[in-house]
């Protein structure tokens, strides 16, 4: 299996990015928080720091590798782990490893102030950012039927499946319970609709274990740059409520419809 690789710190900014070393990240087989690795013409002193909440985090030192280096960084990656850990303990959802909904306020706080200083198109048609919000489904159903564990485990494949669905620039999020919300970067409409429909139409064509197939409802809009963060959820929330009321397992876009519009009735909408 294909290790999912994102460099860190992640820059939403960065339109290309090909990482020279995910042949070796994808080989590597991790034997020690500190090994030396002969990779093409190079050396290094890959860092690997192990983590129980987030992903695995692996730093690569191009440098002239000695014993003095060697535990120079012992120390400091000691302290680097610790921070991280901590970080992660605060930030990150424990079932599913995602950032939560705290790191998600600050992230979306973030890049609006991107969008106010950098003076982007506003139209739709060119390259900008989008935020999704994400519903599973009759979820309370799954559970119902199936009990919590079993939800939980779905939560999971759930997760996983944005992982590889998504780029390494792009931001994911467990928003809380069975919400998740997703900021996709650099990608003009046109693209953003195929990559929710794809990613739409791999969760409804998966088969979880157990608990068979479910399917996913997703509300999205354009982070304009005199957007705030509030009325950006707002707007997503419109737009799935939509989908919610339109027979769900869709993707609407809030700048395709008109919200206002009553949504048919026939379905069981609970209001939220
Ligand atoms: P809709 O299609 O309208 O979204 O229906 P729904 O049943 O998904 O929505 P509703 O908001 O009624 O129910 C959400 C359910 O998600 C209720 C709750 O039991 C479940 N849930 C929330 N958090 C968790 C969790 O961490 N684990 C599990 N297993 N279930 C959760
Ligand atoms: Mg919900
Ligand atoms: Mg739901």
């Amino acid at each position: 299996m294909e290790k999912v690789i994102r460099r860190f710190p992640v820059d939403f900014s960065q339109q290309e990015y090909r990482d020279e070393y995910a042949d070796l990240l994808n080989t590597l087989v991790v034997e020690a928080d500190i090994q030396i690795v002969d990779y093409k013409l190079y050396r290094l002193l890959l860092l690997h720091i192990p983590n129980s909440i987030g992903p695995h985090r692996t730093l690569l030192l191009k440098a002239e590798i000695n014993q003095q280096l060697i535990e120079l960084c012992r120390r400091l990656l000691a302290i680097y782990a610790n921070k991280v850990q901590l970080h992660d303990n605060k930030e990150r959802d424990l079932l599913t490893r995602l950032p939560n909904r705290q790191s998600f306020d600050m992230r979306l706080f973030q890049v609006c102030e991107y969008f106010h200083e950098h003076h982007l198109s506003d139209l739709v048609q060119d390259k900008g950012s989008w935020i999704a919000m994400l519903d599973i489904d009759h979820f309370k159903t799954v559970n119902d039927s199936f009990g919590h564990l079993y939800g939980d485990e779905v939560l999971l494949h759930f997760s996983q499946i944005m992982e590889k669905s998504f780029r390494y620039n792009d931001f994911l999020f467990r928003f809380g319970g069975e919400e998740f919300v997703v900021i996709l970067n650099l990608v003009d409409m046109a693209s953003a609709r195929d990559v929710f429909e794809r990613f739409r139409e791999t969760i409804a064509q998966f088969k979880f274990p157990t608990v068979g197939q479910i399917t996913v409802s997703i509300g999205v809009t354009h982070i304009d740059s005199h957007a705030l963060p509030a009325s950006l959820l707002d707007h997503a929330d419109k737009a799935l409520y939509h989908t919610k009321g339109s027979g769900r397992n869709q993707v609407v876009f809030y700048e395709d419809v008109d919200i206002e519009t009553p949504v048919n009735d026939d379905s069981d909408i609970e209001l939220f």
